[in-house]
């Protein structure tokens, strides 16, 4: 039967380890000269994206190519979708043309789940609104799985996470996978975009950047999702900036050497400030790199079937 990854709501800490540990292989693919195996030989991989990105569309179609897959993307705009065709149907006629792995994002939570039990390809879950970014998180849980040497060393690790946590799919799969290692994870944003109730997850939540930050071992800035929010939930970005955004001082009151992390795009100088982006705790660019990585990994295991050693 054909397998899917949709979230990571409910995956098994074995599941999760199975698939950092095959991406921490993939990735020396990644480092060396010749970018080729042959993993994923002859197989077919369409990227269909509902949103913009840079990093997970161009990270899924080079993760393709580097295992020798045909590798294809479609835009909404410039498809048949502007001519009114509905997600069903073009996620149907892509399935037709041979596709093995079709790589989704939408603005609506929960549209691969719809998709997937429709066609044969397997579906993956590029991002779906508010809901989940599963290839997101284990990027982050990669690197800092590459930082901390064990999985023995995520049971306590203190994961702080900041920002727009209401809008943040990349938050909520972050939880899912971080609890399921045996994180700690603090939240903390403006009030008005925290969502109702976040306890219930398993994190402390707090309206105090500081309090989430203090001594903590991963500093974890979220974007402002102004494209999914209504006007009016935060006062300016000037002031997020100053209450909410992670500078030299917030981050002084982590652990020493903690990692600041980013999923991309950072607005400069809101969620973060130039000089933590650009100074030595700053693991971002590393993350691209383990996004590269931990596609691979999760195409190379669909294409055998799971996540499952
Ligand atoms: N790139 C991530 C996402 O698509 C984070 C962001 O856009 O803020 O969710």
């Amino acid at each position: 039967m054909k397998r899917d990854l949709l979230g990571l709501k409910g995956m098994s800490a074995e599941e999760i380890k199975n698939i950092l540990d095959t991406a921490k292989t993939m990735k020396m693919v990644v480092s060396q000269p010749n970018k080729k195996t042959q993993h994923l030989q002859g197989r077919t991989v369409v990227n269909l994206f509902y949103e913009n990105s840079t990093r997970t569309r161009l990270s899924f179609e080079l993760a393709a190519k580097y295992m020798s897959a045909n590798a294809a993307n479609i835009t909404a705009s410039g498809s048949s979708v502007q001519k009114g065709e509905s997600l069903i149907d073009t996620a149907q006629t892509i399935n037709m043309m041979g596709t093995d792995i079709l790589v989704m994002r939408h603005s609506m939570s929960g549209a691969p789940g719809v998709i997937a039990p429709l066609i044969s390809a397997s579906v993956i879950n590029a991002g779906d609104g508010m809901n989940e970014h599963p290839t997101q998180a284990l990027l982050d849980m990669l690197t800092m799985y590459e930082k901390l040497g064990s999985f023995e060393n995520f049971k306590g690790l203190k994961v702080a996470i900041i920002g727009d946590v209401y809008h943040s799919r990349v938050v909520r799969s972050n939880i899912y996978g971080l609890r399921a290692l045996g994180a700690e994870v603090a939240v903390a944003g403006p009030a008005t975009l925290m969502p109702p109730q976040i306890e219930k997850m398993g994190v402390a939540a707090y309206t105090d950047v500081r309090e989430a930050v203090r001594d903590a071992d991963i500093v974890m800035g979220l974007r402002i999702q102004l494209e999914r929010q209504k006007k009016g939930l935060f006062p300016s970005v000037r002031e997020y900036h100053k209450y909410f955004g992670i500078d030299e001082e917030k981050l002084k009151l982590a652990k020493p050497g903690a990692l600041l992390m980013h999923p991309g795009p950072v607005n400069r100088g809101v969620e973060l400030s130039s000089s933590v982006i650009d100074g030595p705790q700053s693991v971002i660019n590393e993350q691209v790199k383990s996004g590269v990585a931990v596609r691979m990994a999760v195409m190379y295991l669909l294409s055998r079937g799971g996540f499952n050693r």
